[in-house]
């Protein structure tokens, strides 16, 4: 294939928010894009390989700011500590080649392996979408990211995403063990997310002091804080402390909201994982601890009703913070193969935004330009200008009609650094 490529015809959005434009062109480069807006601005080199992609509809990769490459195959947290480390690297570069065969061409990965897999990755040794790694993250004893069915020493050795420290000074070594282990972000769980009974969604985890110390050791190594938030408290201390991101944030207070939208913090609301942990919970005949909706204590017998107050309340929450400014990204948290499909959950958490309240266009934005602003990548992708680097999805129907559209089948083309990968189911 010549070098330079030229896609005429298009509808492109640009994923800055911007209106689309109408038979405009792309013209990529190596791995870059050089130009791209209607096609009377654009001119093609005569030396360029013209793609026929009329009437097709041209947006940047999609940006997945939450996902666990950890390689686990099932959700119980004693087996994907059990689960055989080598089986589970290997796997995590399938769940990696899966998410760019759904046109995901970066992510924010919290696991053990995607410091690994972005080196591989990178040298071309596997397929996958550009990583920002986070390595593990820290959980208190009994937290989120431990396990209690199997012995400390083992969790310590083989949990797939958590990193277990307790109190200031573990707290502050623990930031720099995910740096040393070549984390980009440090990954927090600020309360706890529901596994058992001894760590309800309600229940804060950190206190504001050690907050605080992984936020300040965080600035010393120039790296960010994503903080699991499932409680109003913990979201308010994760906020004041100065996260960069908080994570499902399902229970957000308006005080909170304000001190987000102030300081610039990002919500990654993770509404389709929220939706299925819902499933799995008791009252479905799930093997987790009871229904959590925020502010509900006396929850109706009636599966359906608990369904329409949970999707009402994260809709009501999500909504809230973005109306208030604050910036909203997409977290698929796929964390296994079987129950987090590694791709479609990704493009089902965008469906879900729009079902939840967003426009077609917020909900296309906050899968690429501001995905790749949480990620700190905005320099190179997330919206479709000259400079950037080419990661473009090729869409047979258009996205703004019917967000049902961005789906794997109506992916003609993914180009990863300008790269062209298959689409796979
Ligand atoms: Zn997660």
């Amino acid at each position: 294939m010549a070098d330079r490529l030229v896609l005429p015809g298009v509808t492109l959005i640009d994923g800055s928010g911007r209106d689309p434009v109408q038979n405009a062109v792309v013209v990529i480069d190596g791995g870059t894009i050089v130009a791209a807006g209607p096609a009377v601005e654009v001119r093609a080199d005569p030396d360029s390989r013209v793609l026929d992609v009329a009437g097709a509809t041209i947006m940047p990769g999609i940006i997945d700011a939450h996902c666990h490459l950890g390689g686990a195959s099932f959700p119980d947290e004693d087996h994907w500590v059990l689960e055989d480390d080598r089986y589970q690297a290997i796997a995590s570069a399938a769940q990696a080649r899966r998410m760019l065969q759904h046109g995901v061409t970066s992510v924010r990965d919290i696991s053990v392996n995607g410091t690994r897999l972005r080196t591989a990755i990178a040298k071309g040794l596997i397929d996958g979408p550009r990583i920002v790694a986070c390595w593990r993250g820290l959980s208190r004893r009994g937290g989120h990211g431990d396990a209690r069915g199997v012995p400390a020493d083992m969790v310590r050795a083989s949990h797939p995403w958590g990193h277990v420290a307790d109190g200031e000074a573990e707290v502050r070594a623990g930031v720099r063990e995910v740096v040393k282990q070549g984390g980009e972000c440090v990954k927090v769980w600020a309360s706890g997310g529901g596994l058992h009974d001894n760590e309800p969604e309600d229940v804060q985890h950190y206190t504001l002091a050690e907050l605080r110390v992984i936020v300040e050791e965080a600035n010393y190594a120039k790296v960010p804080v994503a903080a699991h938030c499932e409680c109003a408290s913990a979201a308010r201390d994760a906020a004041e402390a100065g996260v960069w991101s908080i994570e499902h944030g399902e229970d957000l207070d308006e005080e909170t909201i304000a001190l987000m939208a102030a300081k610039g913090i990002s919500l990654n609301p993770t509404l389709v994982l929220l939706t299925e942990w819902l499933e799995q919970t008791s009252l479905f005949g799930g093997p987790y601890g009871k229904p959590y909706i925020p502010g509900v204590t006396d929850l109706p017998d009636d599966p359906e009703e608990v369904r329409r107050m949970h999707h009402a309340h994260l809709s009501a929450n999500l909504m809230a913070a973005k109306n208030a400014g604050v910036r909203i990204g997409v977290g698929s948290d796929s964390y296994c193969t079987d129950l987090t499909p590694f791709g479609p959950q990704t493009l089902n958490e965008v469906h879900a935004l729009v079902r939840a309240g967003l426009t077609e266009m917020e909900a296309l934005v906050a899968a690429t330009r501001s995905g790749a602003e949480i990620l700190r990548i905005e320099d190179r992708v997330g919206t479709i200008e000259p400079g950037k680097v080419a990661d473009l999805l090729v869409l047979t129907e258009n996205p703004l009609d019917d967000i049902a559209n961005l789906s794997q089948p109506n992916m003609a083309m993914i180009f990863s650094g300008g790269r062209l990968v298959p689409a796979g189911g």
